[in-house]
């Protein structure tokens, strides 16, 4: 069983905006069960309204794709930069079985502190830079799902209300 249980589409807690995080000490102290919730249920990112903690941070760690990667924990993260633009596929822990191709940005300019409490901006690109920018975007209260066309979204909207009445759809979907 994961630490946490990871907070399905429907629920309201991700579509607020989350709570700045005052003393990083206090997102620290939750960054081993997200990181083991992540894992658990094989995702590259967790933000933490996805565990029902209204505050703004999010673990991520892609080191099975890129071998310099590790577990990472960002603190009140704002993008404050992006550069070029690409497309990729997605999916969500708190959107399962439906996974869509969305345009981004290829790098951002990440402003937070860091698990040690340090104040920093770094530039992020490639696949961390997708998995930013959907982490993000969660702590803000929006999903991947919002990005695509009506066409598209009617494509789901079904398959969206059935993860809200059961925690799954009853059948996936790539678009
Ligand atoms: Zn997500």
């Amino acid at each position: 069983m994961p630490a946490l249980s990871v907070i399905k589409y429907g629920d309201p807690i991700l579509r607020r905006k989350t709570a700045p995080v005052a003393a990083v000490t206090d997102a620290t102290r939750h960054r081993e069960d997200m990181l083991e919730t992540m894992y658990e249920e094989s995702g590259m990112g967790l933000a933490a309204n996805q565990v029902g903690l209204d505050m703004n941070f999010m673990v991520t760690d892609i080191s099975h794709v890129e071998e310099d990667e590790y577990p990472r924990m960002f603190v009140n993260p704002e993008i404050v930069d992006r550069e070029g633009s690409t497309d990729l596929e997605e999916g969500c822990l708190s959107v399962p079985e439906i996974r869509a191709t969305i345009t981004r940005a290829e790098k951002v300019l990440l402003h937070y502190q860091d698990e040690d409490g340090a104040d920093r901006e770094d530039w992020f690109d490639g696949l961390l830079s997708r998995v930013i920018q959907h982490e993000v975007d969660h702590l803000n209260g929006i999903l991947f799902t919002d990005y695509l066309t009506p066409a598209k979204r009617g494509l789901i909207n079904k398959r969206l209300a059935e993860i809200a009445a059961t925690g799954a759809p009853s059948t996936g979907i790539i678009l």
